[in-house]
């Protein structure tokens, strides 16, 4: 069994997982593991200092810029360019106007139409299992 340790970053001792043993650095919390991630980037990155250098002017000579790419993928699909097109008109027209004002599920304003009769309705509770959704109903008296 490994002995307890004290994580550096939250100072709470922890007993490192069996499996991991020495090179167990934190307590295992999500914020420790992070910090613990991000030192040892920051480290593997003091001692390759170049290793990122010059991504970006090599990416560009291969790919071309964002806006070059772009404008070859919307030459070479036409299909999505149109798609692309509806989808903005309708976000607009959407933005435009606004959305009607919802109706409260526990107001009386809900009309239910069974076999062509209507009935003013409010759900009173909604329940679910992971097949089904159970809406149970309350009958409104006409106002
Ligand atoms: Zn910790």
């Amino acid at each position: 069994m490994p002995k307890r340790r004290r994580c550096p970053f939250c100072r709470r001792l922890f007993t490192p997982d069996p499996r991991v043993g020495e090179r167990q650095k934190t307590c295992g919390e999500e914020e420790c593991r992070h910090e613990q991630k991000r030192q040892s980037n920051e480290q593997w990155r003091s001692r390759h200092p170049d290793y990122f250098q010059g991504m970006y002017p090599h990416q560009k000579e291969t790919y071309g810029t964002r806006a070059e790419y772009k404008k070859r993928y919307r030459k070479k699909n036409p299909d999505y360019v149109r798609r692309n097109a509806a989808f903005v008109k309708e976000y607009r027209e959407r933005r435009r106007k606004p959305e009607p004002e919802a109706v409260s599920p526990t107001s009386c304003d809900l009309h239910l139409t069974v076999w062509s009769q209507t009935i003013n309705v409010s759900i009173a509770q909604v329940s679910h299992t992971s097949r089904d959704i159970f809406v149970t109903i309350g009958r409104c008296e006409a106002s």
